[in-house]
């Protein structure tokens, strides 16, 4: 099957890292599914200029935390598409506090969209994959993930789930030839990020030995060669797209 066919389903994509990647996606040639929770305007917007430029994309609404939204989301994909062959498990938010403030449900709502999320749509589109003998997970984790980090013990549990999820789940799939990886941002502009005070922006920075922020685009481009035939043999593995030793 020539790589032109293949159909990718970016979680997260209407804005942000997601919007990166599946932009990217779609200049390599594949046909894709743009999910978004909420802001369907600026998903059609990107569907819209992906299919004026020559590409094949569509968008898709589902709460990634809800797996009966999700299974009807695949749904629509395999109608119009055929069912997913690469799968990009982005969506996330922060609801971050320090852990005596943190509310139930700041945790809740966090592992339900950063870590179930993962969870629910790999599950929704492992039948498809195990059926074509090919298929390829990647999933945005953080260096937070790895790192820890005050105020965000949440989003860290959550986004070192990923990890642990992803090795796991490598080693269920590898008999397929379907391969789970993780890519793991360090700071990188974007909506999340965007309501720092400039006083913490300035702090983050300070300790970047590259002194900026990661640009979506940088890990556009990790996301885009774990899809490739060329990294066929690598499964189970985290990517940091960052520039600290660790
Ligand atoms: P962003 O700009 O806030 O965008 C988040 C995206 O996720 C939006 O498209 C949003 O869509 C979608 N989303 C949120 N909850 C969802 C849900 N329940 N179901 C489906 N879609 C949902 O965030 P970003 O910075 O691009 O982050 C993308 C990923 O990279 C996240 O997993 C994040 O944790 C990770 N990451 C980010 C950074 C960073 O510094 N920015 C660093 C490391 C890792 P709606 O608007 O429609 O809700």
């Amino acid at each position: 099957m020539g790589d032109y066919f293949r159909v990718a389903l970016v979680t997260g994509a209407s804005r942000g890292i997601g919007a990166a990647i599946a932009c990217d996606l779609a200049l390599k040639g594949y046909a894709v599914a743009l999910n978004y929770k909420k802001s369907r305007e600026p998903a059609c917007n990107l569907v819209d200029a992906i299919n004026a430029s020559g590409g094949r994309a569509l968008a898709v609404q589902a709460d990634v935390g809800d797996s009966s939204e999700v299974g009807e989301m695949v749904g629509e994909i395999e109608k119009r598409f055929g069912g997913p062959d690469i799968l990009v498990n982005n969506a996330g938010i922060v609801r971050d506090s320090l852990v005596q403030n943190m509310a139930e449900e700041d945790w809740d709502e966090v592992m339900g969209t950063n870590l179930k999320g993962v969870f629910n749509c790999s599950k929704a589109v492992l039948k498809t994959m195990k059926r074509k003998r090919w298929g390829r997970i990647i999933s945005i984790s953080s260096i937070v993930g790895q790192q820890g980090r005050k105020g965000q013990a949440n989003y860290a549990a959550a986004k070192a789930g990923v990890i642990a999820f992803s090795k796991s789940l490598a080693l269920e799939l590898a008999p397929w030839q379907i391969t789970v990886n993780v890519v793991a941002p360090g700071f990188t502009e974007t909506g999340m990020t965007g309501g720092l005070t400039e006083r913490a922006r300035a702090g983050i920075l300070d300790r970047i030995p590259l002194r900026r922020a990661c640009r979506p685009e940088e890990i556009a481009g990790m996301v885009s060669y774990l899809t490739s035939k060329e990294a066929g043999y690598i499964s189970g593995q985290v990517f940091n797209v960052d520039c600290r030793a660790v």
